[in-house]
């Protein structure tokens, strides 16, 4: 796997959420400890990493796409090699039959397989082509944590898998059961990920309101936030996913006192009719959310939420739809992540009558966006002239002379400034906004 310079390049390419982020970055370290450097740019490397999402079929269309069009790139160079990892490769079947259709491609790994992943690359440096996909996780699983240096914001993993089994959701069924890491070793994570230069974690879970329940572990979330709050050296503590049906009064109060933890829950609720809600398996009904809601807002007035919802889950008619709109018109969300119903197969979603034909899945996005992009404009128009503390990241994409930084609720301010602030905390006000980003004056 060498080049013209004799370093070996890898460039990953990821797909789908935070967690699959996270587990982007260990598949990168671990060919960062086999010699490789990062690129951007696929025409130059080596090995190319895909990991894959498999949440929605759209993204699973998206990366064949790309499987596909990385076969020239592997004609044009044979020496380079090509791994698809993750949840995608997870589901039953399904990597015979890619197999088939992409002999290009050297390595198919699943999600439970990171800790093979080493021996995988020295595998197919020799020639060969594999396919490692175990069915669930075992106790060697756990990589080793990652040490990202000089990197200012981080995703630590707090917990893995799933038992909720939402109707609509493939996530238990290639992410394995739900199991939680010790408190310790997450401690110890984020110690060192601070010794290098981390400010900002966001833990992650797909339902952190359960962390150590299953586990049996003597804490709860709320303790291992209040843990986490007492490292030195570390400005911002977010999390997500919270389940609502898991939210307790303990964590909103420890957020109310926490000192980095940021006020902000990210809480979907995913269909605003009672009759949806019970055939998604959620757990909860629309009174019990909106009650979570008024507890959140009356501890902590300046939280920020945020949510997901689903559009045309099978059985939604006109009058549920409604109900959905409901909900994003009385609660003040920043943002929400929509999208329609998406079959995945395997799960019960895929299998219920009344199936919501594609054009009213669209139309009741269209209408839903519409509703949900006022409501965040009002919420940052609300922002102008307030004074917020950010956090500096570095230069502007769009314009190096200008800074970025994010607030508590999450939210990015372009503000002109000196590079020596990078890394501080400093107040802003805010002067201007657009649908997208806050302009502030330090
Ligand atoms: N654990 C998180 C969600 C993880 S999946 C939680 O419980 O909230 C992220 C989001 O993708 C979900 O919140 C849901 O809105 C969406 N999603 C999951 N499966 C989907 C499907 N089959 N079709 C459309 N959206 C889906
Ligand atoms: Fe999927 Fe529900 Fe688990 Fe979230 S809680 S990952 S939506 S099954």
């Amino acid at each position: 796997m060498q080049n013209n310079n004799n370093t070996k390049k890898v460039c990953t390419i990821t797909y789908g959420c935070q967690m699959s982020e996270r587990d982007a970055e260990t598949l990168t370290t671990i060919s960062e400890s086999k010699g490789f450097v990062r690129t951007d740019l696929p025409e130059l490397a080596d090995l190319i990493i895909i990991n894959t999402c498999c949440v929605r079929e759209s993204a699973e269309n998206k990366i064949m796409g790309k499987i596909g069009q990385l076969k020239k790139l592997k004609e044009k160079k044979p020496s380079l090699k090509i791994a698809v990892a993750g949840c995608m490769v997870q589901q039953p079947g399904l990597v015979e039959k890619l197999q088939k259709k992409a002999p290009h491609i050297d390595i198919w790994t699943g999600t439970f397989d990171h800790h093979q992943f080493e021996k995988l690359l020295d595998f197919v440096d020799e020639g060969g082509k594999t396919a490692v996909v175990s069915e669930e996780a075992c106790v060697t699983t756990e990589v080793a944590p990652l040490a990202e240096k000089g990197k200012m914001r981080t995703n630590v993993n707090i917990m893995y898998g799933c038992d909720n089994y939402c109707a609509y959701c493939i996530v238990p069924y290639v992410r394995g059961s739900e199991r939680s890491r010790p408190m310790d070793v997450i401690l110890d994570e984020i110690k060192v990920l601070v010794e290098n230069g981390c400010r900002d974690v966001t833990l992650l879970g797909q339902n952190v309101n359960s962390y150590g329940k299953k586990d049996g572990f003597a804490y709860d979330f709320s303790d291992l936030l209040t843990a986490i709050d007492r490292i030195d050296g570390l400005y911002r503590i977010r999390f997500m996913t919270s389940h609502p049906k898991d939210l307790s009064d303990k964590l909103i109060d420890t957020v109310a006192q926490g000192e980095h933890i940021c006020e902000h829950f990210h809480l979907p609720f995913q269909a605003g009719s009672n009759n949806i809600l019970k055939t998604m398996n959620r757990g909860y009904t629309r009174e019990y959310y909106l009650e979570r809601i008024d507890r959140i807002r009356e501890k902590i007035p300046e939280a920020r939420l945020t949510t997901d919802i689903i559009v045309g889950f099978p059985g939604e008619t006109e009058e549920d739809f409604e109900q959905t709109l409901d909900i994003v018109a009385r609660v003040p969300y920043t943002q929400a992540f929509t999208f329609m119903f998406s079959k995945r197969s395997g799960t019960v979603g895929a299998t219920l009558p009344d199936q919501v034909p594609l054009d009213t899945k669209k139309s009741r996005l269209q209408k839903l966006m519409g509703l949900q992009n006022t409501r965040s404009l009002e919420w940052r128009q609300k922002m102008l002239q307030g004074r917020y503390e950010i956090l500096v990241e570095g230069p502007s994409k769009s314009d190096p002379e200008f800074l970025t930084g994010r607030t508590r609720g999450n939210e990015i301010v372009v503000f002109k400034g000196e590079e020596n602030l990078i890394g501080k905390l400093m107040t802003v006000t805010i002067t201007s906004a657009n649908s997208w980003t806050l302009f502030g004056e330090a």
